[in-house]
C-alpha cells in the first residue's frame, strides 16, 4: 500500500487495509451520467415570486441564491452562508448536517477538527478534498452549533435536493444522523442505517450512511465502523455488486 495511504490510514487510527486483487477502489469506470431526479422538496417547475424555482437553477444561479436565502431564521446569524465545495464532476458526495463556527466564518463545510478527520478518511480512499463534494443539509449555521431544526431543514431542502440533482453522483455518503435522517425520510438510528446501501431518489443513487466526523472524534472505537462503511461505499460506487450486502 502506498505511504500516504497507509499515513491517513494511521490518522484515522485504522489497522492497515489490503485491496483485494478482484476489487476496484475507489477508481471506478468512466461513468453514464444517470439522468437527474427531480427535486423532492418542492416541484422542479413550482412558480416562485419574483425569479425561477430552485429546481431549475444552474450552478452559478443555485449559489447565488443561497448566498442571499432568508428562508428561515438561520440567515439571521450567519456570517456567511456555507453552500458546499468540489468538484461539480465528483462520483462521491458526502453531506453533513450544518456549519459550526469555523465553517460559518470561512464560508466552506467542514474545515474545522471534524473536516480534517473527514479529510484523512478521504485521503485513506485516495482522495483529495477537491475530488469528491463536500455539502450539508443545512447552509447556515445554528446558534451554539445545536442540531438544526426539522423545519430549517425543510427550508433548506430544495437547495440541497437541487445540488444532488445538477451532481448526479455515483454515491452518495451521509455522515451523522442529521444528513442520513433527512436523506432517508426516517427517524432511525445512524447505527441502525450503517452498513448496508440505501437508494436515493428517482435514479435510486446509491447511499451509505456512516458516523459524523464529531462523533468519530469522540468515540475513536467507532472509526473502524466508518472504514468499513467507507469501503462499502467505494465498492457501490464502482459498480460492485452490493445489492443485499450487510456489513456492519
Ligand atoms: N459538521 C457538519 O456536519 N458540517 C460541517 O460543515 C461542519 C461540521
Amino acid at each position: 500500500m502506498d505511504p500516504r495511504r497507509l499515513a491517513c490510514l494511521d490518522a484515522m487510527g485504522i489497522p492497515a487495509w489490503s485491496r483485494r486483487p478482484d476489487r476496484e477502489l475507489p477508481g471506478a469506470p468512466p461513468r453514464a451520467v444517470e439522468p437527474a431526479g427531480r427535486p423532492r422538496s418542492e416541484p422542479a417547475h413550482a412558480p416562485r415570486a419574483g425569479g425561477e424555482s430552485v429546481g431549475d437553477l444552474d450552478w452559478r444561479s443555485l449559489e447565488a441564491r443561497v448566498s442571499t436565502c432568508t428562508r428561515c431564521p438561520l440567515h439571521a446569524g450567519r456570517t456567511r452562508s456555507v453552500f458546499g465545495v468540489g468538484s461539480r464532476n465528483a462520483d462521491w458526495l458526502i453531506i453533513g448536517e450544518a456549519p459550526g463556527a469555523e465553517e460559518d466564518r470561512r464560508g466552506e463545510p467542514f474545515v474545522g477538527r471534524a473536516g480534517k478527520l473527514l479529510d484523512a478518511m478521504l485521503a485513506a480512499l485516495g482522495f483529495a478534498r477537491d475530488q469528491v463534494y463536500i455539502a450539508n443539509v443545512v447552509k447556515c449555521r445554528p446558534p451554539e452549533n445545536r442540531d438544526p431544526r426539522p423545519e430549517e431543514a425543510a427550508s433548506c431542502a430544495p437547495y440541497l435536493d437541487r445540488q444532488i440533482d445538477l451532481l448526479a453522483p455515483r454515491i452518495i455518503l451521509a455522515v451523522g444522523r442529521v444528513a442520513a435522517q433527512r436523506l432517508l425520510q426516517a427517524d432511525t438510528p445512524v447505527g441502525r442505517l450503517r452498513g448496508r446501501i440505501h437508494r436515493y431518489g428517482p435514479s435510486g443513487i446509491p447511499l451509505v450512511v456512516t458516523w459524523h466526523p464529531a462523533y468519530l472524534l469522540r468515540r475513536p472505537e467507532a472509526k473502524a465502523d466508518a472504514w468499513r462503511d467507507l469501503v462499502l461505499a467505494a465498492r457501490a460506487a464502482a459498480g460492485g455488486d452490493v445489492e443485499g450486502v450487510r456489513q456492519v
